[in-house]
């Protein structure tokens, strides 16, 4: 199905049987608010690295799989299937570093993250700059053979895990004055501070604190690319998350709906399986449509961004692609809840989890209605043929 070869179908099965032993450690990460034992997390990242699963998205002269970005696909959906975030143990390190990174900037950051001994983290978001990126207000003022960063930043996921972060700011003076860069900042770094770090509807490991930057010094070696490029960067990032974030929605639908019609046939009420039903048929038919409209999506997708397709209908593509797939996992998840019934509502219930967990799906990354801003300005663009 899908044609796929038989390197995807090994790659996918790999993944796979890891996402069903990270499984199992669910409900206790659930309960302990989404932190496991630091030593049954080392486990968890060490099996995905001896496996084969971390940076699949790199190449293999880095150190990485150099997957096709099917494969990746293949791996981030089943990594989708885990909830509270224990499938980002197959982690996907920042490629599109690997073709501006400095020896410099390769060696002491890219390689190590590349080995899994160490991972990065992304500080964009600010109070008044969320889906408008363009608008940032945290400066970068060069000081001779330095910069100096100034500001906030907002939802910083997995600074209590990373060892750098990337922060992109306004430069302030220079020939790209009120142009963006992007630095490399290792964690800690005098100068920046935890303003808070606030609860969030999920339970996952991985913390999103408030994060001042306060006349935190840099060494120009530090900066990613050239001045002016750090809007670049952000948007390489966003294409290869959008598609990911697809993935991940696509597997959490696969088990969502596994389980509810696991459950529905053999749950009896008056004499018959729920599954007998038709009112609940019809919500796990729905569902079964929408994950084969969304696979298709997304597995064509990912063949289309391998294939070099144009970048700007590869943006589109994505756009649509996490669009859909996310909304399509929030109604999957939305259903399941109710075929489970009271039960679905337990914290213990795949389905409550994914309820929670999912609804972030259509917000970070660029929400649903960014998504169709990009995807409407395409059509206008290039029209239908180009695109579907
Ligand atoms: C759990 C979590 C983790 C995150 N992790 C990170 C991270 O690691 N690093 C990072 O930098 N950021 C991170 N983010 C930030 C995330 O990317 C932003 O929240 C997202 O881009 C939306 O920005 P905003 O929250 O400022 O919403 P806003 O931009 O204020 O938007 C609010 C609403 O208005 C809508 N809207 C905005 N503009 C338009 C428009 N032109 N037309 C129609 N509707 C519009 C939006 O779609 C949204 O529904 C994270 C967010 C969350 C919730």
């Amino acid at each position: 199905m899908y044609g796929l070869s038989s390197d995807d179908l090994e790659l996918q099965d790999r993944a796979r049987q890891l996402a069903d032993e990270l499984i199992p450690y669910e409900v206790e990460a659930e309960l302990a608010g989404g932190h496991l034992p630091e030593e049954l997390r080392a486990k968890h990242k060490q099996l995905a690295s001896d496996r084969g699963l971390v940076a699949t998205n790199i190449a293999v002269e880095l150190g990485g799989h150099g997957c096709s970005m099917l494969q990746q696909v293949l791996v981030q959906e089943q990594a989708g299937r885990v909830t509270n975030a224990l499938g980002w143990v197959m982690a996907t390190p920042p490629a599109w570093w690997a073709q501006v990174a400095t020896d410099f900037q390769r060696e002491r950051w890219l390689l190590p993250t590349v080995r899994g001994e160490m991972s990065e983290c992304y500080a964009i978001t600010e109070e008044n700059a969320g889906s408008d990126v363009a608008g940032l207000a945290a400066t970068s003022r060069r000081d001779g053979d330095e910069y100096v960063i100034d500001g906030e930043k907002w939802h910083v996921t997995s600074y209590n895990e990373a060892a750098y972060v990337f922060v992109q700011a306004v430069l302030t003076d220079g020939p790209h004055a009120g142009e963006h860069a992007m630095f490399v900042v290792d964690l800690p770094t005098p100068g920046m501070r935890v303003v808070r770090t606030p609860a969030y509807s999920h339970s996952i490991g991985h913390e999103h604190p408030i994060v001042a930057f306060e006349g935190v010094r840099v060494p120009a070696t530090h900066r990613v690319g050239a001045e002016g490029e750090g809007m670049v960067f952000a948007q390489e990032w966003f294409r290869f998350e959008r598609l990911m974030v697809a993935a991940r929605c696509v597997g959490a639908a696969d088990r969502l709906l596994t389980e509810a019609s696991a459950f529905a046939a053999t749950r009896i009420i008056g004499e018959t399986p729920l599954a007998n039903r038709q009112l609940v048929q019809a919500m796990l038919a729905d569902s079964l449509t929408e994950l084969f409209a969304a696979r298709s999506m997304l597995y064509e997708t990912a063949r289309g961004v391998g294939e070099g397709l144009d970048r700007k209908v590869q943006h589109a593509r994505c756009s649509m692609a996490k669009l859909y797939a996310s909304e399509m996992a929030g109604r999957v998840a939305d259903r399941a809840v109710q075929v489970f019934g009271g039960r679905g509502y337990m914290r213990e219930n795949v389905a409550e989890r994914f309820y929670r967990e999912l609804r972030v799906e259509r917000i970070w990354e660029g929400a649903s209605e960014l998504q169709r801003v990009i995807v409407a300005d395409q059509l206008a663009k290039r029209g239908v043929p180009a695109l579907a």
